[in-house]
């Protein structure tokens, strides 16, 4: 895609759109001159320099990559209208475009029945669901493992119910008897399971845990902010194809989070939360006297606990869904290079004197430390830290990011490692972009480089 080309059309569009409503003039007050543009406009990019290379293959770090150039375009187009889909008088195209893209999210987990949104983040959409639960199980708490995100246990605060962390096992996956014996106060009305953990993609046994909401009358949510997208991927053929119970199960729980700005091709502005049961949708009721004057139809406003959000979102998502579906032939196929990516890479690693895996990946993030001699959670954390710093300063960079992991769960992978510290952090390397598949000998090499030089 010809970005210059498809956003001068973008802009023409928009102008022939707006020509069609009569002419105006601009208020003074308003204009600025591209001579002025053009100065501020240079200082401006030479400020966006100082950034990583998120776009390249040697930047394998945190979850990051600029959106398709189809998002672009599409955010852009919508944005030079700048629809505001809390209600249908805010632009009804982009609120038909939002229920059509989070209908085909829906259909992505199996739902048969559903009623969602997007959210600016993930930890709205979190929020969203946990205020729901909260809603219907009042009183009591919630459970996620100690692995899921960190959102979890701050919501809980913020909506004064009490979370209960329940410990992982040795994949970092939640311990269903830990959970079971939380689950058996009646303490707890709802259990978070996370369909890929933040730090290393990690998914909870959501099939065998879905024995345990009949057991214990709880509501399943599933937080797959960054994993949703893998359900692409399960029970497929070849090397990246996932077990695809857990998967499968999300069909069955009550709601789930998935982030399109993070494995949806998106730009930051785009999360989302489905509901099975539509009913939910008599927790938001409001009345706001300011919306809601153009149509009787359901706004989106209504089932959200955001007011004002980017019409702009919900159509870069649309135009995207258009071109790469969330379907196993067309978004599955980005993920699956990548999940192949890191699979050749915990090989590469296996096969590796100077590093060792940290546990296999299930996704794409692979985490992994250099072999340290003594070797103690000291040396470990200390040679980690190193590789990251000198990869950044390289002439020729490479990025990478640490994770800390805390000494149960290191002895729990590593038992010969000295635990002679509260935990250490390790390299991980989350492998988003399709073309790592293509570079990650060379990463691989140069991480040996860098772990090799002392
Ligand atoms: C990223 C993430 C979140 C938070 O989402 P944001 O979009 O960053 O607000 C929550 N849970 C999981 C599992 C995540 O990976």
């Amino acid at each position: 895609m010809d970005l210059k080309h498809w956003l001068g059309r973008a802009d023409d569009t928009i102008q022939k759109w707006a020509g069609t409503f009569g002419p105006y003039e601009p208020h003074p007050s308003l204009h600025v001159d591209d001579d002025t543009f053009g100065a501020v406009f240079d200082e401006f990019t030479v400020r966006l320099r100082d950034n990583y290379p998120f776009f390249h293959p040697s930047y394998a770090g945190q979850m990051l990559k600029p959106p398709h150039p189809a998002a672009v375009v599409g955010h852009l187009t919508a944005m030079l209208i700048n629809p505001n889909n809390h209600a249908l008088d805010g632009g009804p195209a982009t609120a038909a475009m939002e229920r059509e893209a989070v209908a085909r999210l829906a259909e992505m987990f199996g739902f048969d029945t559903h009623l969602g949104h997007l959210t600016t983040s993930g930890t709205i959409a979190n929020l969203e669901a946990l205020f729901v639960a909260r809603e219907l199980h009042p009183g009591r708490g919630v459970a996620y493992s100690s692995e899921a995100h960190y959102t979890h246990g701050r919501m809980c605060h913020v909506l004064g119910i009490e979370g209960h962390p329940v410990p992982a096992d040795g994949q970092g996956r939640i311990d269903l008897d830990a959970l079971e014996d939380v689950l058996r106060t009646g303490d707890v009305g709802t259990v978070v399971l996370t369909a890929g953990t933040t730090g290393l993609g990690a998914v909870d046994p959501i099939h065998t845990a879905l024995a345990l909401r009949d057991r214990y009358g709880v509501r399943i949510h599933v937080d797959a902010a960054y994993g949703g997208f893998f359900t692409l991927l399960a029970g497929a053929d070849g090397p990246e194809g996932l077990p695809a119970e857990p998967w499968r199960a999300i069909a069955q729980c009550d709601s789930v989070v998935v982030d399109p700005h993070k494995h949806g091709l998106q730009p930051y502005g785009c999360g989302a939360v489905v509901f099975r049961d539509p009913e939910v949708g008599r927790f938001y009721l409001h009345d706001s006297p300011y919306t809601y004057f153009t149509s009787d139809a359901l706004h989106l406003g209504e089932i959200s606990l955001e007011c004002s959000r980017a019409g702009a979102s919900a159509a870069a998502l649309w135009l995207t869904f258009q071109l790469l579906p969330p379907t196993p032939a067309g978004l599955g196929r980005v993920l699956a290079a990548g999940r192949r990516a890191a699979l050749r890479w915990a090989d590469l690693i296996d096969a590796s004197d100077v590093l060792e895996l940290y546990q296999r990946p299930e996704l794409d993030i692979v985490g992994y430390f250099p072999a340290v001699e003594p070797a103690t959670l000291t040396a470990v954390d200390a040679a980690s830290a190193r590789v990251l710093a000198d990869g950044m300063a390289h002439p020729d960079p490479v990025f990478l990011s640490t994770l800390k992991a805390d000494r149960a769960a290191f002895a729990a992978r590593h038992p010969g490692v000295t635990a002679d510290a509260d935990g250490a952090r390790i390299l991980r390397s989350v492998l988003m972009k399709p073309e790592s598949e293509q570079h990650v000998e060379r990463l691989h090499d140069r991480v040996e480089q860098l772990t090799r030089s002392r």
